[in-house]
């Protein structure tokens, strides 16, 4: 890599010039949609393992290596090598002969975290995918596996930087003078926030679509599991029986279980009766916003204790077990999702597969509402 930046001379290019190429790069990619012109800029050059977009940086990759050239040079204690050295006053970028040479700025992915942190808008994503239930890694396969276009990922990027045009970042960033109200539920407060998660004018049309897709994948992992269904298809055009039994297994889906004493919270999503190991569990889904994660997770484990409890004699079963499934918005996973996942003896490679489910819907839930008039 060295010796070919060198040979074509990149490694006498000036910092304004590298500035301009950088700049050159991230229009273009705006050009194409692929990055929001208020998305971080810091994002884009930040490892997809760490959250960020793994974009080449041309100013960082030039003066990471003639610091190391030039510390090479210096270290190697070699006739020809000294004498390059010794002539060196100013005929390179590498100014070997120099004694209070300048180094130039490299930023490292460190370096590039902490400006993302630091932002008010963009670090609000930071803080929640760094919480101390989040499972980090798991939080950004959607960047390395998920196999989303550009123009998809930008979009996703530029709502979880919360820079799209509502009228909370027209009334407190753009300062147009814009009257802060939800366009869909006409009360205060018009947020990326509250579009992706806090609209009571999307709670049963779009954030149930959400949820039900999550759901579905769920539903039909463990059909194929217990041998309900005989093949897969994709989530989005999986439509789940209400029952599927086969004597051993009785599958329900979003069912209001009738019991002797009266239950509030007798409707999970799925309830799995398995009558060979003599158990039962109810899953439940929620697709929240990031800072709720842990929340809803707990609020779903008590909500279906009383239904957990009954169903034991009803059913004649040994247990019954309440696990939760839950992925944000923003699809941000709980490290504690693998548990729920392995007792319901599924696979963690679902997890990449309801984060993208959770991660495009919510892409299409905010194209939706923004092409409405605000
Ligand atoms: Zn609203």
């Amino acid at each position: 890599m060295p010796v070919l930046m060198y040979s074509f001379g990149i490694l006498k290019w000036t910092q304004t010039e590298l500035d301009a190429l950088d700049r050159r790069v991230r229009s273009l990619l705006t050009a194409n949609r692929m990055h929001h012109p208020r998305s971080s800029v810091m994002r884009l050059y930040i490892p997809r393992k760490c959250g960020g977009r793994g974009f080449l940086n041309a100013k960082t990759l030039h003066n990471r290596e003639i610091c190391s050239l030039r510390e090479y040079f210096l270290a190697v204690d070699v006739g020809m090598h000294r004498a390059v050295v010794a002539v060196d006053k100013g005929l390179t970028p590498l100014s070997l002969a120099k004694e209070n040479w300048c180094k130039p700025i490299v930023l490292d992915t460190n370096d590039r975290r902490e400006v993302w942190q630091s932002k008010e808008l963009h670090g609000r994503f930071y803080r929640a995918l760094h919480g101390p239930d989040v499972d980090l890694l798991a939080s950004v396969s959607w960047l390395r596996f998920g196999d989303l276009f550009g123009e998809t990922e930008g979009f996703v990027f530029a709502i979880m930087d919360e820079v799209m045009m509502t009228n909370n970042y027209r009334k407190y960033i753009v300062k147009d003078g814009t009257v802060d109200i939800c366009r869909a539920c006409h009360l205060p407060g018009e947020s990326i926030r509250h579009i992706i998660s806090g609209c009571s004018h999307l709670a049963n049309g779009d954030y149930l679509h959400r949820h039900n897709l999550v759901a579905r994948i769920i539903h039909q992992q463990l059909a194929l599991k217990y041998n309900l269904v005989e093949s897969e298809v994709p989530y989005y055009r999986y439509v789940p029986d209400p029952v599927l039994d086969n004597g051993n297994i009785t599958l329900y889906w979003d069912r209001s279980i009738i019991t002797d004493r009266t239950i509030v919270a007798n409707k999970p999503d799925i309830v799995v009766i398995d009558r060979l190991e003599r158990r039962t569990m109810i899953v439940d889904i929620a697709v929240p916003h990031d800072e709720n994660l842990v929340k809803a997770e707990k609020e779903k484990q008590t909500k279906y204790l009383d239904l957990a409890r009954e169903v034991v004699d009803m059913w004649e079963v040994d247990t019954a077990i309440i696990v939760p499934i839950v992925v944000t918005a923003n699809g941000l996973i709980a490290k504690s999702l693998d548990e729920h996942l392995r007792r319901l003896s599924l696979g963690s490679w679902i997890k990449g597969l309801i984060q993208k489910a959770a991660l495009l819907d919510t892409a299409r839930i905010v194209r939706r509402f923004l092409s409405q008039e605000p």
